[in-house]
């Protein structure tokens, strides 16, 4: 028998019709990568990276799962793909994003996946969703928990609780 391991994702959507996006996929990934085991509320988020967009809806997900890794992305690129997601420009609009920011205590440095994803400490759109579920998680590489590196992060762009519409 193997052990799950508790995987947290970020849920991002600025295009379409966000909120139905982010159910659906929700959805999606407890049917093909783990139970969920708990989801943030969702936050409406200023785009980072190239800010000339639409504002994003962005959750986080702690999910439990017996995948690898490796098998984990595939079925976030998967969830992603059901979603009609086109990848036209780097940090570009899309109609669904997910990624890994975590997968237990794991560092990973591969060509195709990086864990924990490389920019979460710098990524307040990140660290608050994470915050609410796991305030305590340590940051394998910083040696930080997130609400220490939410603390310390110099990103001023807003992030808000969604109220809906
Ligand atoms: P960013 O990584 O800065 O959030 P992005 O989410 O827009 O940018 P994508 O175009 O969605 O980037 O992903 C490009 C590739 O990043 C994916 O195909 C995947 O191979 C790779 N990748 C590396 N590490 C991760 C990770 N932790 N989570 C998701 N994808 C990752
Ligand atoms: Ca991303
Ligand atoms: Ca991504």
């Amino acid at each position: 028998m193997s052990i799950p391991v508790t995987a947290y994702l970020l849920l991002g959507s600025n295009l379409g019709d966000r909120t139905a996006l982010l159910r659906t996929a929700r959805a999606h990934l407890a049917a093909v990568a783990g139970e969920i085991m708990a989801a943030s509320a969702l936050y409406e988020t200023a785009a980072w990276g190239r800010e000339d967009q639409p504002a994003f809806l962005n959750q986080a997900l702690a999910v439990r799962t017996f995948l690898t890794a490796e098998e984990l992305l595939g079925q976030c690129l998967a969830t992603e793909q059901a979603a009609g997601r086109e990848r036209l420009e780097r940090w570009g609009s899309r109609t669904l994003d997910v990624d890994i920011l975590l997968y237990g205590p794991a560092l990973i440095d591969q060509p195709s996946l990086t864990v924990p994803h490389p920019r979460l400490a710098e990524r307040r759109f990140a660290l608050v969703p994470l915050a609410e579920i796991g305030p305590e998680v340590r940051h394998p590489r910083l040696g930080l928990s997130v609400t220490e590196l939410l603390a310390r992060c110099p990103d001023p762009l807003p992030v808000r609780p969604w109220l809906g519409n």
